[in-house]
């Protein structure tokens, strides 16, 4: 009986991770959708601006090229130098090309980071709250993480003191993201600077570049050579769809990131490799303008999010959420999402997602346009007073 049993089950290893509770509510939004309600998504991770059009037609032309088979593994030479390029020229450090490798999107390169640095039992630090496919990456590799508290008093940047303390010998990496999902928080320099010379390896997820609209972004290779550095197409360039992102790694550990990309993926996508190239280096004036479109529409959030009565202690800096604290509306904050989401049709994302730390919060995404913030807002507000005659 038992036998037949595991014989048509899923792996014990996947049974233990958790759903992405972000997609979960997208996917609730969209049947919501799909059965004529008209519903407004502030739970979406994504930006809604279409790629950038040089990117659209170099990938047109080099599939009309025929440019349409494997690539090298590690990515076509031209691209990983304009990503050294890029790296050069924005923030004045020099990595070798072959450092890089191209993957499908950043997600590919997490799992590659985990299965190249972790032993089982060995400890990843964590901000928590955090994105939460990170958890999973590393529980699924049977690594373990340490949890270090953020605040939102603090615009969530770690303490290193803190951080210090749950240092371990089974400490493997300190890990970093910034502009932070789901908080905004843009980690100080000083505190890049201190993590960088705790004597372990940092991951730094640095997706959310190019997107900072207060204080400046730091890439964690100005502080250290000793570190994995996880960037991609998805966010500042709105090309989530085409998956496509890199990974830059210390040398000693290209060979065995090479094998695992070999083994596990061959390559990346031919011709969307080529339409990174053009991302990298023709897309600067869209780009601004994105950022501009963000930056009206996280003043509208955070005033709007604020007048509902949510906290929100510090402005967040950088990528495209606000995390406020909802914690005397609720103390669940998944059933607070759903119970939103049925009576007006509006998604955000459940704090709790994020970590344990996050429980009581609410992430709302400002990757919509200013008409929908407001209505979103505006049903909000409607379902609150509500509750409230209620209570
Ligand atoms: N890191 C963070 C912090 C993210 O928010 C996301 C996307 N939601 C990813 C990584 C994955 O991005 P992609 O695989 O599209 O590059």
């Amino acid at each position: 009986m038992t036998k037949s049993k595991s014989i048509n089950s899923p792996s014990r290893k996947t049974q233990k991770l958790r759903s992405f509770i972000a997609m979960d509510i997208l996917e609730a939004t969209q049947k919501l959708a799909r059965e004529g309600r008209d519903v407004i998504s502030f739970s979406i991770g994504e930006p809604d601006f279409p790629a950038p059009e040089a990117v659209k037609q170099e990938t047109i032309r080099a599939i009309q090229q025929d440019f349409t088979q494997y690539t090298h593994s590690m990515g076509l030479p031209e691209l990983r130098e304009a990503i050294c390029d890029h790296y050069r020229e924005r923030y004045r450090v020099r990595i070798h090309p072959d450092q890089v490798l191209v993957t499908a999107g950043t997600s590919p390169a997490l799992l590659l980071t985990f299965g190249a640095l972790l032993n089982p039992g060995d400890e990843v630090i964590m901000s928590d709250p955090h994105y939460p496919c990170y958890s999973n990456f590393i529980q699924f590799l049977e690594g373990k993480m340490v949890y270090v508290p953020v605040r939102e008093t603090e615009a969530f940047q770690y303490r290193p003191e803190e951080v210090k303390k749950k240092l371990s010998r089974r400490t493997k990496a300190i890990f970093l993201n910034s502009p932070a999902n789901p908080t905004g928080c843009v980690v100080q320099a000083e505190v890049m600077k201190k993590l960088a010379t705790m004597g372990k390896i940092v991951v730094s997820d640095e997706i959310y570049h190019g997107l900072t609209y207060e204080g400046e972004e730091h890439s964690i290779l100005e502080f250290t050579d000793q570190a994995f550095v996880l960037n991609g197409f998805s966010k500042a360039y709105a090309m989530t769809g085409f998956r496509l992102g890199y990974l830059i790694a210390p040398k000693n550990f290209i060979p065995t990131l090479q094998k695992l990309q070999q083994n596990f993926f061959i390559s990346t996508s031919s011709f969307i490799q080529r339409a990174g190239i053009v991302a990298l280096k023709k897309t600067k004036s869209v780009r601004a303008k994105m950022k501009k479109i963000f930056y009206e529409r996280r003043k509208v959030m955070l005033q709007g999010v604020r007048d509902l009565g949510f906290g929100v202690a510090t402005d967040p800096r950088g990528a495209f959420y606000v995390f406020a604290n909802a914690k005397h509306y609720t103390s669940d904050s998944y059933a607070f999402a759903m119970d939103l989401l049925k009576a007006t049709g509006v998604g955000v994302t459940p704090g709790i997602d994020f970590g344990p730390g996050g429980e009581g919060y609410l992430r709302f995404s400002y990757a919509t346009d200013i008409h929908n913030i407001r209505r979103g807002l505006a049903r909000i507000e409607e379902f609150l007073h509500r509750k409230k005659m209620k209570s």
